[in-house]
């Protein structure tokens, strides 16, 4: 297979009229400069590395704008009211309605051009809390999800044990408890035999968070991981659980996290959101990266990141649409970006010493980050043996065919939506072409009855 696209995007800004050719397992065999169109698929386009979507909660797009209707009398709305919603969607799923949920989510996310997605995996047993006889029933639904809608998934089933620091787990939660680390790492074997029969899906491994689950098991977890395998974990979201923290443990999360673990690249802190400027460096100096999810972290109220400071100490971080409120990543690496304007009065908020250009800066942070979140560690945009994953850009977009090259990047993160994305390919494959797919992906009853109840 032969792509000719307007420009494609490499680390050093764009190659115009790029031809790039794939072999038969979707791997690059070429990359060059080249007139013939004969012999190619010209593609009036250009093309982006695919994004990674480093956290997904899959089933929570069922409620995705369901809690936005706040009663007047109600005691004030935050993340603790919006998780007993979450908690009512958790405890209505099946196997079969996971799986029609996230095939939905994953042909949208395709469509807005992510081609890889972490899913931060907990809803593990069955209603009444008993495993399924395949302990991995639910993280098998994700991966057959994925593989048929033809996203790659890093499936990341998490230890939960507890419903808070020191406290035993609540009946509402009893879809995602395992007892201990043992339990817990049966749960993850299972999952692993699963995954070996769908191509494109690898594993991770992670704890919900410091409330789930006991601090010696968290350390014994973490010394656990093997092969560069990338380990998860919610670190600092609500202002809540950072004090609720202190006051267990005598220190803030990330504080209590660097000391007790000792994270390296291939720990991934999902909201780091809280954090002292110690925290800022630790993680930094660490090598740890932080996932960030712009437009959930909006819309539960949970707060700003220290994204300058972060920069600053040289940092790495990537996105993620969490509960999936919002999916298009323009969107989420402009919200990113708009929060540090609003409290700093300042515009330069992805712009680097000797690097100006916003938009580039932005996409090659989160695409560099997002692949380790899916135990990648591979940096070009597009190289050599690669799996060719892509977003491809209509070139005649208004606001892209009036701008040059040095401008389109910034153009697309800063005014970009789904409407701008010609396809997606991943391993050298359309998985979405707005021409001869159907344009909105087909919803199925199952999944509007879960919204209807
Ligand atoms: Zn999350």
């Amino acid at each position: 297979m032969k792509y000719q696209f307007k420009a494609l995007l490499t680390n050093h800004g764009w190659m115009e009229n790029a031809t790039i050719t794939v072999d038969e397992n979707g791997l690059i065999k070429s990359i060059a400069t080249d007139e013939d169109k004969e012999s190619n698929e010209g593609v009036n386009g250009l093309a982006l590395p695919g994004f990674q979507n480093a956290h997904s909660h899959a089933f929570q797009y069922a409620m995705a704008g369901l809690a936005e209707v706040h009663p007047h009398h109600k005691s004030a709305d935050d993340f603790w009211s919006w998780r007993n919603t979450m908690y009512e969607i958790a405890l209505s799923i099946s196997p079969d309605t996971l799986f029609e949920v996230a095939l939905l989510l994953y042909r949208q996310m395709l469509r807005h051009g992510y081609t890889s997605v972490a899913e931060f995996h907990y809803l593990h047993h069955d209603p009444t809390g008993e495993p399924y006889s395949n302990l991995a029933e639910m993280g098998e639904r994700l991966a057959a999800a994925a593989g048929q809608a033809g996203i790659k998934i890093t499936l990341i089933p998490m230890f939960y044990q507890r419903g808070g620091f020191g406290k035993p787990a609540e009946k509402n939660q009893r879809r995602f408890i395992s007892r201990d680390l043992d339990t817990y790492m049966k749960l993850l074997d299972a999952s692993r035999s699963v995954i070996k029969q769908y191509a494109g899906a690898t594993l991770g491994m992670g704890v919900h968070s410091l409330r789930a689950v006991d601090g010696d098991l968290i350390r014994e977890c973490f010394q656990l991981r093997q092969n560069g395998i990338p380990f998860h974990i919610h670190i600092a979201e609500q202002l809540k659980e950072v004090s609720e923290c202190e006051a267990f443990y005598g220190r803030r999360p990330v504080e209590w996290f660097l000391e007790s673990c000792q994270p390296d690249h291939t720990t991934h802190l999902v909201h780091a959101t809280h954090l002292t400027e110690s925290e800022v460096w630790g993680i930094a100096a660490s090598g740890a990266n932080v996932v960030l999810c712009p437009s959930t972290e909006a819309n539960l109220g949970d707060g700003l990141f220290r994204f300058h400071d972060f920069k600053m100490a040289g940092g790495k971080w990537s996105i993620g649409t969490d509960s999936h409120i919002g999916l298009n990543p323009f969107e989420e690496l402009r919200m990113l970006d708009y929060g540090q304007r609003l409290i700093s009065h300042r515009r330069n908020t992805f712009t680097l010493e000797d690097k100006a250009d916003s938009g580039f800066n932005a996409i090659e942070m989160s695409i560099s980050a997002g692949r380790l979140a899916m135990g990648r560690t591979d940096h070009q945009f597009f190289d050599i043996g690669m799996p060719f994953d892509a977003v491809v850009i209509d070139a005649d977009s208004p606001l892209l065919a009036g701008s040059s090259p040095e401008q389109w990047c910034s153009t697309l993160i800063y005014t970009g939506d789904v409407s701008d994305v010609l396809g997606t390919i991943v391993n050298g494959q359309w998985k979405y072409h707005r021409e001869s797919h159907d344009a909105f992906p087909k919803t199925v009853q199952t999944f509007l009855n879960l919204r209807k109840r």
